[in-house]
């Protein structure tokens, strides 16, 4: 289990950095509450023993996890040790797949440590994190800077044509040795040396970001006294602000607690224009405050060390060394499939200001229209050009309804898949829902974990993961969790999504269902082991289904009724899909662009002023546009600095092409059917990275995929 282990927090966090925000919703708790631990003994030390190894949250407690994962690094290293050290010629099974079996204990208590840190964190596992990240960057290192392990790899590498393996074990094996190329295992021992130092710090300050990003993220709500100036905001918003107020210590005000991107949701219906002013303020300068939680000291070290350490393994850039083993696999790919899109985008974006301003004037509002106010009057002319008003739509779209009757509903119309919710599995947090899937021979296939709601101990966004990772070796079937970061609504009230919940449902579903179906022998290529750029394609390509006529239909009903939901109001949230989209595309392409501007940083140039180099890199790609900040600013993008994604913001991107190209596919093949299902489990969501994975895409599609769907879908041809 060799790569999923050191590949496993890249995993979790590159994962937890799913571009999705959130919105409303209640659930019934009905599993069980993590009560009475047991006194003495550590539950992580041995496999769990409930059902396919479910974690025995009824018995974790915090203090267990350093001294776990600590052990596991030192069962890890013995048994590399011994394989490095074994008096028998290298072969496949003997140095392979024994670094395939190894690292049980550390994978097990890394898997669940890091989803407690992602989904349901305190101080104490925040300090555990921060001491426990140096130590596994070091662990990542001793085991490939071995010269007598790499000697072994390397030498089945240089003969892995003539060693009889299979499809798959030649992936594994090429995989195997170029981690280890790249982890600087050919470099002589002054640069391992430096490498290792590198490594080291940039864990420690990642973690250092996220933790700083969380904590300016708590601090940097907007508080208000007077409930006059929250006009606008629906009574759930306003019990909810109320409420985020209470659990701050400020009971009797109002808290509009921030969202980790840049446009905050409040600012679609906030009629008060001074406060929309503050919120954008709060939102845009969270972490600069000069304060303990100010990130740009640790995201300017974090760039010079990136730049030195691409140099170091003979690369131009942090980004020429991250994508080369991506399916874009040069930035050169990346920068011209956004830059291509920024002239269309932006013309887009200016369209839709110009009709924004105009509102904003014949409401004889006398200013210019800029980001705080983007929302609020987008809305308006929303209503005006298609007449959607959110309001309306969200009581057809009930949290569970949208679950079973929706997104596990589409699941088995076409993969022949079902879900039956248990409630005898112990969890972390009361809101979470367990449930067991089926394949259709009634086979169990998977537990998955549901947890839908905002609190202050989880990170902002919507993610997947693994406790329990598919193995072919083992038996081991895979154990997955979705987070979710929709509003707890107030005791009683229906959790009622927005149409972007419900599409992040689908979303973190078909990530799910990409580990679900994994089918490989060997673990280090199982489920949403493969490069970021193409991770993110079985998700976006699950959100298709949410606006399928078949699975649509069965899922919106009116919460209180039963009755669908009007078919004029469904064609004006077909008609919408392509409203605003001139926004959303420039927002996502400057953050994608800042990413590319902070990584092809030459070694020694990472010394710039953060916002000085911010202004410079969104005017130098012709993204600076005041009304259309990034999605993400420098000093609160996470996927960069706190997760997996650095160099690697633009994977949404080309994986949306993928997604959009596959599902023209079906639409040309008979669209929502088991058969179109079956094909696409099988060439695709099965394989994790066992096999080339352009060459599988080709081989399902029939050829290279196109961009044209995803402009087209976007509505910027
Ligand atoms: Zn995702």
């Amino acid at each position: 289990m060799f790569r999923t282990l050191l590949l496993s927090s890249a995993i979790a966090l590159a994962l937890s950095a799913c571009d999705r925000t959130a919105t409303e919703s209640p659930m019934p708790n009905t599993a069980p509450v993590a009560t009475a631990p047991t006194q003495g003994e550590n539950p992580l030390l041995a496999a769990s023993t409930l059902p396919f190894q479910a974690p025995v949250f009824d018995r974790i407690q915090d203090s267990h996890y350093q001294p776990a994962i600590e052990e596991g690094m030192r069962q890890h290293l013995a048994e590399v040790r011994k394989i490095a050290d074994n008096a028998e010629a290298p072969s496949f099974t003997n140095t392979i797949e024994a670094l395939e079996r190894s690292g049980a204990l550390l994978i097990r208590a890394r898997s669940i440590f890091s989803a407690m840190t992602s989904a349901n964190t305190n101080p104490t596992l925040q300090a555990v994190d921060e001491a426990l990240a140096p130590k596994l960057a070091e662990h990542a290192d001793a085991i490939h800077l071995d010269p007598a392990l790499f000697a072994r790899v390397k030498s089945l590498y240089g003969q892995r044509a003539d060693l009889g393996l299979t499809p798959e074990q030649v992936t594994v094996l090429e995989r195997t040795h170029e981690d280890f190329v790249r982890a600087g295992a050919e470099l002589d021992a002054a640069k391992q040396a430096e490498l290792r130092k590198l490594n080291s710090e940039e864990s420690s300050l990642t973690t250092a970001f996220s933790n700083k990003l969380l904590a300016a993220n708590n601090a940097g709500g907007v508080l208000v006294e007077d409930v006059k100036k929250l006009d606008g905001l629906s009574e759930g918003d306003i019990a909810a602000a109320a409420e985020a107020a209470k659990a701050a210590g400020k009971d009797g005000q109002w808290l509009l607690a921030l969202q980790n991107t840049t446009q905050q949701p409040v600012l679609a219906s906030l009629k008060d224009r001074a406060l929309r002013e503050q919120v954008m303020a709060a939102s845009l300068g969270r972490a600069e405050k000069g304060d303990g939680n100010d990130t740009r000291a640790t995201i300017q070290r974090l760039a010079e060390l990136r730049a030195r350490k691409a140099e170091l393994l003979g690369y131009p850039s942090y980004a020429a060394y991250g994508i080369a083993d991506q399916m874009a696999v040069t930035p050169e790919v990346a920068l011209k499939l956004l830059t291509d899109t920024v002239p269309a985008a932006t013309t887009r974006a200016k369209a839709e200001l110009a009709k924004i301003q105009a509102v904003v004037d014949a409401q004889n509002g006398g200013f210019t229209a800029g980001a705080a106010d983007w929302d609020f009057y987008a809305e308006q002319v929303r209503k005006a050009e298609y007449d959607l008003d959110e309001a309306q739509i969200k009581p057809y779209f009930e949290l569970d309804r949208v679950l079973k009757d929706g997104v596990f509903f589409a699941a088995e119309q076409l993969y022949g898949i079902t879900a039956k919710e248990r409630t005898d599995l112990p969890v972390y947090h009361p809101d979470v829902r367990v449930f067991d899937i089926f394949d259709a021979d009634g086979k169990q296939l998977a537990l998955f974990y549901l947890d839908p709601f905002k609190r202050e101990s989880k990170q902002g966004g919507a993610w997947m993961g693994n406790f329990v990772e598919q193995n072919g070796l083992t038996g081991d079937i895979p154990v997955i969790y979705n987070v979710e970061n929709y509003t707890k609504p107030a005791a009683g009230q229906p959790a009622l999504l927005s149409w972007d919940d419900v599409t992040t449902l689908f979303h973190e579903y078909g990530h799910a269902l990409h580990g679900i179906f994994s089918k490989t022998t060997y673990p280090s290529v199982a489920g949403t082991n493969t490069p970021r750029d193409f991770v993110e394609f079985p998700s976006q390509f699950n959100e298709h289904w949410a606006l399928d006529p078949k699975v649509f239909a069965n899922y919106a009903k009116h919460h209180q009724t039963g009755e669908a939901m009007p078919q004029a109001l469904v064609d004006k949230i077909v008609k919408a899909r392509t409203f605003n989209q001139g926004y959303a595309t420039t927002e996502y392409l400057s953050a994608a662009l800042l990413d590319m501007a902070w990584h092809t940083l030459p070694s020694g140039d990472a010394k710039k002023d953060v916002d000085t180099f911010e202004r410079e890199a969104l005017a130098k790609y012709k993204v600076d546009m005041a009304a259309v900040p990034p999605r993400y600013r420098t000093n609160y993008f996470s996927h960069i600095w706190g997760g997996g994604y650095a160099a690697g913001y633009y994977a949404y991107f080309g994986a949306e092409v993928l997604d959009h190209d596959a599902f023209q596919w079906f639409r040309e093949n008979g669209g929502l059917t088991r058969a179109n299902g079956q094909v696409f489990r099988d060439k695709i969501l099965s394989i994790g990275q066992s096999r080339d994975l352009g060459t599988a895409y080709r081989e399902f599609r029939g050829k290279e995929p196109s961009v044209e769907p995803l402009l087209e879908h976007r509505g910027l041809k």
